[in-house]
């Protein structure tokens, strides 16, 4: 899977500058697995083999999206970090390249990496053992055969789901690229999103006839799954061609690097906004949000001048640049805001909202009796 990085989470090794953290709520998969192994009676030891495996299983999804993030490397794209969740692992890519080729081998490149594992697994296995018995160690068989065999179903099994050509997984990606070499992007994704919720809509019926409530969960995350992938690429589509000028705001707050701290904290009961934008000399010296404001007030640093606090430095936006990019910058720097500079001065802010804002009216403009 590819998506956006999520917070709450613990970097636990690094290659090739990419990240691989752990998301808290892996954890309640761990808990899963060993309260219900050990509620079944097994020993101590049973229950630390089957959380082996469930390590063994991440270590190939791991793999998976580093298969991603190389492949996307060779586009030239950077992958921020990957994220282990308990359903799997995102690999956050800094954009996805809107090449339907190119897409297509970054998203493809994932599942090959899990069936190059199953057949090397597969190959080991039948060449030591002349079987490929899905039997593994936790059914009692010998070690290094089970290993074998659960290495080749695990990636097996790894590959087939991703391949559902459903969003988010990388068959629906892999669908939408297909399409994408016929039909324009937002086109192919809504049918892609079409195909992924008629799945969806199976996967809760099968789960729900069947008894099986994991089943019906998937069913239910690749519905809203389908409709966010629809939305993101409609709104990247509508913000082609404009630029930052077109949608930033030019009334916001900013202050210069000497105004104190007090002063901040009168303009902000007055009415001011979530995050202040610190100048000095027309330049963005950074962001001082309304958090950092108040733990000021509270160690009682009225006196305080802002560039002391101190801010946190953010990057610029040229005001013909693309405001998609400019989207892409603020999410991926995790930051409050982005200070449009032209010539050296601020002349206004970008904001998450003001692009959702900007769209919403384009959109109702679009809609109006007699619009073009
Ligand atoms: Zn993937």
């Amino acid at each position: 899977m590819s998506g956006p990085s999520l917070g709450g989470s613990l970097r636990i090794l690094s290659f090739k500058g990419i990240g691989v953290h752990v998301h808290w709520t892996f954890l309640l998969l761990v808990g899963y697995v060993a309260v219900t192994t050990a509620a079944s009676g097994a020993a101590v030891q049973e229950v630390l083999l089957q959380l082996a495996y469930v390590a063994l299983v991440f270590a190939c999804v791991v793999l998976h999206e580093y298969g991603h993030a190389l492949t996307a490397l060779r586009y030239g794209v950077r992958t921020r970090d990957i994220t282990l969740l308990p359903i799997g692992g995102v690999a956050s890519l800094e954009r996805m390249p809107e090449e339907p080729a190119q897409e297509f081998w970054i998203t493809v490149a994932g599942p090959l990496v899990n069936l190059v594992l199953a057949v090397l697994a597969g190959t080991l296995q039948w060449l030591l053992f002349g079987s490929l018995d899905v039997l593994d160690p936790r059914h009692g068989s010998a070690l290094l055969p089970g290993l074998l065999a659960f290495l080749f179903s695990a990636n097996l099994g790894l590959f087939l789901f991703n391949l559902l050509p459903a969003f988010p997984m990388d068959g629906g990606r892999i669908l939408r690229a297909l399409l994408g070499l016929r039909l324009p992007r937002v086109q192919a994704t809504r049918i892609a999103a079409g195909i992924g919720r008629v799945l969806a809509v199976l996967f809760g019926i099968g789960g729900l006839s069947f008894g099986e409530p994991m089943l019906a969960l998937i069913g239910v995350f690749i519905w809203f799954a389908a409709g966010a992938e629809a939305r993101s690429v409609i709104q990247q589509t509508a913000l082609r061609g404009i630029t930052v000028a077109q949608v930033m705001r030019t009334r916001y707050w900013a202050l210069p690097g000497e105004a104190t701290v007090g002063r901040a904290v009168d303009e902000l009961l007055a009415g001011g906004d979530q995050d202040l934008l610190v100048v000095e000399g027309g330049k963005p010296l950074g962001v001082v949000t309304r958090r950092q404001l108040m733990e000021a007030l509270r160690a009682r640093r009225d006196e305080l001048p802002l560039r002391d606090v101190p801010p946190t430095p953010v990057r610029a936006a040229a005001p013909g640049a693309g405001a998609q990019e400019a989207l892409q910058l603020l999410v991926l720097n995790r930051a409050p805001m982005l200070p449009v500079v032209d010539g050296g001065t601020v002349v206004g802010v970008l904001e998450p909202d003001n692009l959702a804002e900007f769209l919403q009216v384009q959109g109702l403009r679009a809609q109006r009796p007699g619009a073009a």
